[in-house]
C-alpha cells in the first residue's frame, strides 16, 4: 500500500501543548501562556511535502471544532494514514478518536505521537487501548514521522533503523533505539507555515501571531521532575545562527509574523551561541523589527546577556524559579541557588526585558515551610507573568521513582491533568491543601494593587494590550475561583 494523503490533526477539546515534549500543559488552566505554533506537525508537513505526499493539518482544539467535524473532514479526505500528537493528560480520550476513524477507514495507518512513549515500558503500553495504532514516536517527530511514511512507501521492513519509535507488529510492540538523537538540526526543511493557521497561535499580551522557532534542543541539567534531559538528551544542540534568521526571515517576509517564541530548553546556557544569534538579527533585514521571547536558566546567565538579548528584540525571559526554598532547590537538582533566582530577575529587570516566573510546589518532602517560603519568594521576585505547578510526577523523571518509594503514588499519571491537578500530595500535605494555597497566592499576587498599576501603565495606551490584559485576568479569576 502507499501512502499518498495524509492526515495531521489535533484533536478537538481542550488546548494542550500539543507541540510540546516536557510542557504540555493545559492552556486554558494557566495564567498567562497562549497555545504554541504546532511546529510538529509543520516539520512533518514540510518533510511530507518534500516527498509529493499530499497532507492537510487542522488544530481542530484551537479553531474550537467538533469531533464531528473531524470525522467529517477525515471522511472526506480519506487518507491513507494519519499523524497526530499526543499528550499524558488526554491520552485515553485521543485514542477513543483514533478507534473512531479506524472504524470509518479500515486500511488507514496510524501514527501517534507523544512524549509518554519515550521508552515507554510495556506494562505501560499494555494498559491503553492502542489495538488501531500503527506506530508510536517517543522521539522527535521530526525525524521520524516522514522516515516512517517513506518506508511504508517503499515497502522496506526495517522500520528499526528509525531512532525513538515502536512498532506493531503481530499484535507485539517493538522498540527501536532511543537515546540517538539527531545532531542535524539545521537540515531540517522549515516548518511548512502555509498549514497552520497561524494566527491561532498568539502572543499573549498583544494578541498578534507568534510563531515558534526551535533554536536549540537538549539540557545537561538533571531536575528531577523535568522530561527534556531524558527526551531531548542531556547534550545541547545548537542551530545555526544563519538556519535560524532564515526561518525568522521566511515567517516575517512570507506570513506577516513579527513576534516569536523561541523554543530552546536553555536558550542561554552558551553566551557566545546567544551572542552570534542576536548579532545576526541585529545585521538582518529583521533589526528592530521583531519581538521574541526565550526560556533561561538562572544559571549561567552572564551579567551582560539580557542586554544583548534585548537589543535583538528580545522582551521577555521565562525562567523555572521553581522554589524559594533552599532545601527543596537542591532535591530538585536545580542546579541554581535562590539567591542566584533573584540574581537573575534583577539583571533581566534592569536590561529592560519582561520576567516570567515558573515555580513549582507539592515535592514530596514538603511541608507548609517550604510553601511559606516559596510564597515569599514569588512576592520578592516580582516577576510580570507568573505559572505556579503542582508538581506531577511523570513517568521516566526521577520525581517518579522519588514518589513510588514513598508511596505518594496514589493515582495514575496517565490521563491525568499535567502539572495542574495536586494528584498526590507530599508526605505532610493534602493534594486539597496544596491546591488551596496555590489558588489563595495566585489570587493575592495578581490582586495586589501594584500589580494591576503595573498593567495599567503598561496597557493604557495600547487597547490590544489593555483588552488581553483584562481577559487574562477574568481567566485567571475563573480559574481560581473554579
Ligand atoms: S534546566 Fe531543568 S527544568 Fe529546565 S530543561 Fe533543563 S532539566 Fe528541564
Amino acid at each position: 500500500m502507499k501512502i499518498k494523503k495524509v492526515f495531521l490533526f489535533y484533536p478537538p477539546g481542550p488546548q494542550y501543548q500539543r507541540g510540546e515534549d516536557r510542557s504540555q500543559g493545559n492552556v486554558d488552566n494557566s495564567t498567562a501562556t497562549s497555545m504554541r505554533a504546532p511546529n510538529d506537525m509543520a516539520y512533518v508537513s514540510s518533510q511530507l511535502e518534500k516527498e509529493n505526499i499530499q497532507n492537510i493539518f487542522t488544530d481542530y482544539s484551537s479553531e474550537k471544532k467538533t469531533l464531528k467535524t473531524l470525522i467529517t473532514d477525515f471522511e472526506e479526505y480519506s487518507p491513507d494514514a494519519v499523524i497526530t500528537s499526543t499528550t499524558t493528560s488526554t491520552i485515553k480520550d485521543d485514542l477513543k478518536i483514533i478507534n473512531f476513524m479506524k472504524e470509518v477507514k479500515k486500511d488507514c495507518k496510524f501514527i501517534m505521537k507523544g512524549s509518554i512513549f519515550f521508552k515507554a515500558p510495556l506494562f505501560l503500553l499494555d494498559s491503553l487501548d492502542l489495538k488501531n495504532v500503527d506506530y508510536l514516536i517517543g522521539g522527535e517527530i521530526e525525524f521520524a514521522a516522514a522516515n516512517i511514511i517513506n518506508k511504508i512507501n517503499k515497502n522496506e521492513e526495517n522500520f528499526l533503523e528509525i531512532p525513538g519509535i515502536f512498532v506493531r507488529s503481530n499484535q507485539v510492540w517493538n522498540e527501536s533505539k532511543f537515546d540517538n538523537w539527531n545532531k542535524e538540526i539545521d537540515d531540517l526543511p522549515l516548518p511548512n507555515r502555509k498549514k497552520i493557521n497561524n494566527k491561532l497561535y498568539f502572543r499573549p499580551d498583544t494578541g498578534e501571531p507568534q510563531a515558534t522557532i526551535a533554536t536549540s534542543r537538549g539540557c545537561p541539567s538533571a531536575c528531577v521532575y523535568c522530561l527534556t534531559p531524558t527526551i531531548s538528551g542531556k547534550l545541547t544542540r545548537f542551530r545555526s545562527p544563519k538556519s535560524i534568521i532564515d526561518e525568522l526571515e521566511d515567517c516575517y517576509f512570507n506570513h506577516g509574523i513579527k513576534n516569536f517564541f523561541f523554543k530552546s530548553d536553555t536558550f542561554t546556557i552558551n553566551h557566545s551561541w546567544v551572542k552570534d544569534v542576536c548579532d545576526h538579527i541585529v545585521a538582518s533585514k529583521l533589526n528592530n523589527k521583531i519581538q521574541w521571547v526565550a526560556n533561561s536558566r538562572v544559571r549561567p546567565l552572564q551579567e551582560d546577556t539580557p542586554k544583548i538579548m534585548k537589543d535583538a528584540g528580545c522582551w521577555l525571559i521565562a525562567f523555572g524559579f521553581e522554589t524559594g526554598s533552599d532545601e527543596t532547590i537542591k532535591k530538585i537538582k536545580k542546579g541554581a541557588t535562590v539567591d542566584e533566582n533573584l540574581r537573575a530577575a534583577r539583571i533581566v529587570k534592569e536590561a529592560g526585558i519582561k520576567v516570567y516566573g515558573f515555580f513549582l510546589v507539592g515535592l514530596p518532602w514538603e511541608k507548609q515551610t517550604h510553601l511559606n517560603e516559596t510564597e515569599k519568594h514569588i512576592f520578592e521576585i516580582n516577576s510580570d507573568f507568573i505559572e505556579l505547578h503542582i508538581a506531577v510526577p511523570y513517568y521516566g523523571t526521577e520525581l517518579y521513582e522519588i514518589a513510588k518509594k514513598e508511596g505518594l503514588l496514589k493515582a495514575p499519571v496517565v490521563g491525568q491533568n499535567y502539572f495542574e491537578e495536586a494528584l498526590t500530595g507530599t508526605k505532610f500535605l493534602s493534594p486539597e491543601e496544596l491546591s488551596k494555597w496555590r489558588k489563595k497566592v495566585l489570587l493575592k499576587y495578581h490582586s495586589r494593587p501594584s500589580y494591576i498599576f503595573d498593567k495599567f501603565k503598561d496597557s493604557f495606551t495600547d487597547h490590544r494590550k489593555f483588552f488581553n490584559y483584562a481577559k487574562h485576568a477574568i481567566k485567571l479569576y475563573k480559574n481560581i475561583s473554579r
